[in-house]
């Protein structure tokens, strides 16, 4: 799927005042490439996605979805928010068909489907155990898993590692970009940590303080191809990172 941000406004307004989250966004996500943003906290980034999953409505402005204008939800999307958000007193197979039920798609051809990614990503043994039981890399993935259920085209994963310590977010950040990539979806990753966002896209999409701008953006060919672990040894590594070290307007 591709998606095209067009010149987006988002203003918060409250009976006492008014927030600019967002001025002026114009750019595009290419079908089947993964995309990070980063920006300093609080500049937009999260506002940015709910506007793309029809959230919310921006100020002014809007986002196109193979060309079609984003008017509300849509089951295309699929949304993976800051923490997992497992439901603890479900099983794990109860978490990952949860996605279908709502959607009352639970068709044996779905099912097999959730069967399928839960043995690939190795928590078929798991599927009657609670979220508790397993470590933080493994709901992540169970997580993903859900979102994939539904075989949406687009994925918003917002900060997604942010609750893990950071061994566990480098091995899980591997094995999520692995799955995005095998499953041939378009990915869109939000995220403050400027080495995640070079480990995982194609295309990192930098955002100034708030009200969130557009401040550059910069393609990663060389390290095209390459897992999250490959890039973080490939020498243009940290030229990239410094690149967009020297762009992100941290306030100091
Ligand atoms: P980020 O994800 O980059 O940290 P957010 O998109 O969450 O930033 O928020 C951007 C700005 O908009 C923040 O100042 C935040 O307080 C404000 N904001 C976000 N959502 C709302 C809302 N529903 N009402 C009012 N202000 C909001
Ligand atoms: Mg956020």
């Amino acid at each position: 799927m591709t998606v095209r941000f067009e010149q987006i406004q988002k203003i918060f307004q409250s009976k006492h005042s008014e927030v600019c989250a967002l001025e002026d966004i114009s750019f595009r996500v290419d079908a089947g490439s993964f995309v990070s943003i980063v920006g300093p906290s609080g500049c937009g980034k999260s506002t940015l996605l709910n506007i793309l999953a029809g959230l919310e409505t921006p100020t002014s402005g809007r986002v196109l979805l193979d060309d079609v204008p984003v008017e509300g939800t849509t089951d295309r999307i699929g949304y993976m928010p800051q923490r997992d958000q497992l439901f603890p007193w479900r099983t794990i197979w109860g978490n990952v068909t949860l996605g279908l039920e709502i959607q009352k798609k639970k068709q044996p051809q779905q099912l097999q489907r959730i069967r399928e990614l839960l043995h690939r990503y190795g928590l078929e043994s798991f599927e009657k155990s609670l979220p508790s039981q397993l470590s933080g890399g493994m709901r992540q993935r169970c997580a993903l898993i859900r979102t994939l259920a539904t075989d949406p085209g687009l994925l918003l994963l917002d900060e997604p590692f942010s609750a893990l310590d950071y061994q566990t977010r480098l091995s899980v950040s591997d094995d999520i970009h692995t799955i995005i990539r095998r499953e041939g979806k378009t990915a869109l990753l939000v995220t403050h940590d400027i080495s995640e966002a070079i480990s995982m896209s194609d295309r990192v999409v930098v955002l100034t303080a708030r009200p969130g701008r557009v401040k550059t953006i910069c393609d990663l060919p060389e390290l095209a191809g390459l897992s999250p672990m490959e890039r973080r040894d490939h020498p243009m590594f940290h030229r990239f990172f410094n690149d967009i070290w020297k762009e992100l307007d941290l306030g100091g």
